[in-house]
């Protein structure tokens, strides 16, 4: 019944006599139709125009004075918003009462005007378009707070009625059209409907059709919002899936055009969850819905269908255009319109095809050979999640390598630091703003003696590149020393810096190669474990090669973690030994932490485990758990030395966005107890894995500290020979159980573990379980 009641029809004489006495107004009198309520346009004769509307005598007191309420509430949020205002009777009372001719009664109640007309079907560019969104977004905002007991009435044109309006769709009089549309309700009743309920959902307009949304001016802009008669509490996506279907018909490219749409309602009000993914099929949905009604009108209706015929077949054609885009390509142009995350689905191509595809496209595109891991099985990843990381369609793996996410992958207080910050600012350090300070402040408490000096960059690489342009211009000389196996970084000064990948090739003349402590055999004179007085001749030796070539030493530069060399144990005083002897020969000492910092080896820092202070410090990739940053830590006098010979500046260093990161990744260390964790984890992790070479003969040694472990694999324990082809193998092997590691060292050979900080004694243990199998096997 509710479909089809007819709309009042009071005579306009009668109208203007009640207008008169009741609101005080008087004026000339037009009835303008409606599809449910008799609307009389009032002119007075100032020239002012009001909207007079009658509703239905089945209509309910409440959920009129909801509506009047819901319009006030949004009009008083935001005023700019061009919402009709609501005009009071004499006695202050919005809604009119007037017994109905055939019982019960109409009720009458009064609007001002706002400048503009509807947008219709003619051209409308894509900044309107997405004006549309972003106005129903605005005043979807302006209804946030709002609240009536009536905003949960059933209601006509409600997508969630679908299943009540289904007979409806009976009456559409091409069959194939029918059978169609009544499929495609039945199939949103079953799939769609029952997700609706777990959406954020509020008091929404729920009728953004192309007569309700007002424009003016040349190029349009929206000018206001009118027609309230649909309010009500609902899904607040639904909103905007109105919207993409019922302002964009006509076009060109309709579901194009509902993307623009999309796009101006996400700026404003971002979308969440599942929100976007649903947004093709509900407004497929409310097309369908607005076609069924509207034949079923046709045929029911006393007066028939006359006007409403046009609309049908505009309805009718946007949804044929919509549906023959189909919900995979629909959800790709939303998502690239959108800039939204890749989905955990690859849809209907298979997983390993869509993979193969993107490995293509990157070899063309990209560097080539730029290094992929495991070639033979390509890990396409999408989404992380604390340690784990999910690849096309949805497969968990745990996260055993990745460094960069050292508070876990997303981890929502980090993601929330990014995305707060950039909506609200994000500029050079020539400006001053807090958090700059704050996380320089935070970094320095974190570090001992006179390390209290900091400038931001970032990356690792450009880290190092400042540090060592700072020791260079503090001692005046030109000289580095760096172990046989380092990686420092990307820059020029820093890739001379780095011999990791050289061989015999490698000759920079101020730089000197030092053997890392407790390395393979091959690599160290006097084979593993030796004392640190062993070092102490290498390092002279080193020391008098550069002054061979000409060269004081400006720095040493090693990672606390000695990675590249093969994740080494140096022995107790092997760091304080360098150090001594780089500085009597005048040169500084630079700890590289990019990997070790932050309490990854269960030390703040990885020079602290490895007992010396250095006078630089180069921080990066885990700082922000992602998002770029890099930093120098030293001491004032050092920090004052290098600004008094340059001027160097850093455009995106230190921006508010990184800072807040960093601030957020410190907030998280430090609340959860994260570097106690490492250490003890680590230990555990430690033990298991060095109680797996009981067992398995190709384990040579397990090394490291804290969470940053590796496992070198050998042909024979005794001559600790390498094995880079088992190792590639093992990690192959458990990639395909579900566990990422990396390889690390000079032979390839170390299995490199390195998860992030959340990792737990469970993580652990599935790590070792893996490797166990990955062993039997290989
Ligand atoms: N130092 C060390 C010890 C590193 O491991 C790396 C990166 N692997 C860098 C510096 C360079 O960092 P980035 O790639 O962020 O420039």
């Amino acid at each position: 019944m509710f479909v089809h009641s007819a709309r009042p029809n009071l005579a306009v004489e009668r109208v203007a006599a009640i207008l008169e006495a009741e609101w005080g107004i008087s004026g000339s009198l037009v009835d303008v139709g409606g599809d449910r309520d008799q609307n009389l346009v009032v002119t007075t004769a100032a020239g002012t125009s009001y909207l007079l509307k009658i509703g239905q005598p089945d209509e309910t007191h409440g959920v009129l004075d909801m509506q009047l309420a819901a319009l006030r509430h949004a009009a008083h949020q935001d005023p700019g918003l061009g919402i009709p205002p609501v005009i009071p009777k004499c006695n202050g009372e919005y809604l009119h009462a007037l017994p109905a001719d055939a019982g019960g009664r109409w009720l009458l109640r009064v609007f001002g005007y706002v400048a503009g007309k509807p947008i219709g079907t003619g051209p409308r560019p894509p900044a309107l378009l997405r004006e549309i969104g972003s106005t129903m977004a605005r005043l979807d905002r302006a209804l946030a707070g709002f609240f009536h007991p009536d905003a949960g009435h059933d209601l006509l044109w409600d997508i969630r009625q679908i299943p009540a309006l289904r007979p409806c769709a009976l009456d559409i009089v091409d069959g194939g059209q029918r059978d169609r549309i009544l499929r495609i309700l039945d199939e949103f009743t079953e799939t769609v409907l029952p997700r609706l309920g777990g959406l954020r959902s509020q008091v929404i307009h729920a009728d953004a059709t192309f007569e309700n949304i007002l424009m003016a001016g040349d190029p349009p802009a929206i000018t206001g919002v009118i027609d309230f008669g649909d309010v009500m509490h609902g899904p607040l996506v639904q909103e905007l899936a109105v919207a993409m279907a019922d302002t964009t018909s006509g076009l060109d490219m309709p579901w194009q055009a509902a993307c623009e749409v999309a796009a101006g309602f996400d700026e404003r009000l971002p979308l969440e969850g599942d929100e976007p993914a649903l947004l093709w099929d509900l407004a497929r949905a409310r097309l369908a819905l607005n076609v069924s009604v509207l034949a079923s009108r046709a045929v029911h209706r006393a007066e028939g269908a006359g006007s409403m015929e046009s609309d049908m077949i505009a309805y009718q054609d946007q949804f044929d255009a919509f549906d023959a885009v189909g919900r995979n390509r629909a959800f790709r142009e939303l998502r690239r319109t959108l800039r939204l995350p890749e989905p955990l689905t690859v849809g209907e191509s298979d997983k390993e095809t869509e993979t193969a595809r993107l490995v293509e496209r990157r070899d063309e595109r990209l560097m080539p050979g730029l290094a992929l891991f495991y070639p033979e099985a390509p890990f396409h990843a999408v989404r992380g999640e604390g340690m784990w990381l999910f690849d096309a369609d949805g497969t968990p793996h745990l996260d055993c390598y990745n460094n960069v996410p050292h508070v876990g992958h997303c981890h929502p207080h980090v993601s929330n630091a990014v995305a707060r910050q950039t909506r609200a600012l994000n500029t050079n350090t020539r400006y001053v703003y807090d958090s700059v300070l704050e996380y320089a402040d935070r970094l320095a408490e974190r570090c001992p003696g006179e390390l209290s000096s900091v400038m931001f960059v970032n990356s690792g690489s450009e880290a190092n590149d400042l540090a060592w342009r700072m020791a260079c211009a503090w001692t005046g000389q030109g000289g580095a020393l760096v172990t046989a196996g380092a990686y420092h970084g990307i820059t020029e000064a820093i890739a001379a810096l780095s011999p990791y990948d050289a061989g015999r090739e490698f000759h920079y003349p101020h730089v000197a190669r030092i053997a890392p402590p407790g390395g393979a055999p091959a690599l160290v004179p006097g084979g593993n474990d030796s004392e640190a007085g062993e070092y102490g001749a290498d390092i002279d030796r080193a020391i008098a090669e550069l002054a061979a070539a000409g060269y004081g030493p400006a720095a040493t530069m090693i990672d606390s973690t000695l990675a590249s060399d093969g994740i080494l144990d140096a022995p107790a005083g092997w760091l304080s030994t360098l150090f001594a002897r780089v500085r009597a020969a005048g040169g500084l000492c630079i700890a590289d932490e990019v990997q070790a910092g932050f309490g990854r080896l269960g030390t703040e820092w990885g020079f602290e485990a490895l007992g010396a202070i250095p006078d630089i410090v180069t921080l990066g990739k885990p700082a922000a758990n992602g998002y770029p940053l890099g930093a120098v830590i030293t001491t004032p006098t050092i920090m004052k030395a290098f600004a008094e010979r340059t001027d160097f500046f850093s455009t995106f260093g230190g921006n508010p966005v990184a800072c807040n990161a960093g601030l957020a990744v410190l907030d998280v260390l430090d609340r959860d107890g994260l570097r106690a964790a490492a250490a003890e984890v680590g230990g555990y992790l430690k033990e298991r894995l060095s109680a797996l070479g009981t067992r398995h003969e190709a384990i040579g040694e397990v090394r490291g500290r804290g969470l940053f472990l590796g496992v070198e694999l050998v042909t024979d324990r005794g001559s600790r020979e390498p094995a880079p082809e088992a190792t590639a193998g093992v990690a192959l092997a458990m990639r395909r159980a579900g566990v990422l590691v990396g390889i690390e060292g000079p032979h390839a050979n170390v299995l490199k573990i390195r998860p992030p900080l959340v990792c737990e004694r469970a993580h652990a243990d599935l790590l070792v379980d893996a490797l166990d199998r990955a062993l039997g096997s290989g």
